[in-house]
């Protein structure tokens, strides 16, 4: 039976002696209602469709309760380093060069694109022709002007700062913050 036959019968019933309690036990009944969601299989399968959010909040619960399983997360999350003053190092960094996060235990050569060079005036562009000095100035001094990005180019190979990196690499850590004297 559709749902929307269902929806007929119970309107249908409501003016008799039978209360629509009765007509919802009956559907519960039928033997052509959908048969309820399965169960979850296991926590496995629990974990691949839950939110990262809900992850961290089951994590952290764990963590709380269980010794043992506090040190295999920290394991997981954190690679020992001797060189450091802590002795731990965080298993993520974020590359100086691409500026991107990645795994320091999964980190390969040629996984890192990148310019070496730094952004400069493409002085052969087109974009300069009809450039207003007198309004803008010179090129060299709107380097940090998005409207004037066409007409810039990275200074190691000379291609559009859109162009993907010319150079590859593993990625490198970009050095700790230093507390700055002003
Ligand atoms: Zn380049
Ligand atoms: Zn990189």
């Amino acid at each position: 039976m559709s749902s929307a036959e269902l929806a007929i019968e119970v309107n249908s019933d409501r003016y008799d002696s039978t209360s629509l309690t009765a007509a919802d036990s009956e559907v519960e009944s039928d033997p052509d209602a959908p048969s309820p969601p399965p169960e979850p299989a296991s926590v496995d399968d629990a974990i691949a469709n839950a939110t990262p959010e809900r992850l961290r909040i089951a994590l952290r619960a764990v963590l709380r309760k269980n010794e043992a399983a506090r040190e295999i997360a920290s394991r997981i999350l954190l690679v020992s380093e001797t060189t450091t003053a802590t002795g731990k190092r965080k298993r993520y960094e974020t590359c100086k060069n691409c500026k991107e996060e990645y795994d320091v235990q999964v980190n390969e050569k040629g996984f890192c694109v990148y310019h070496p060079g730094s952004k400069s005036v493409n002085e052969e562009s087109k974009f300069w022709e009809y450039h207003r000095y007198e309004m803008y100035g010179e090129p060299c001094l709107l380097l940090n002007e998005p409207m004037f990005e066409e007409g810039m180019c990275w200074d190691c190979c000379e291609q559009n700062m859109s162009a993907e990196g010319c150079r590859t690499n593993r990625h490198k850590p970009a050095p700790a913050k230093k507390a700055r004297v002003l």
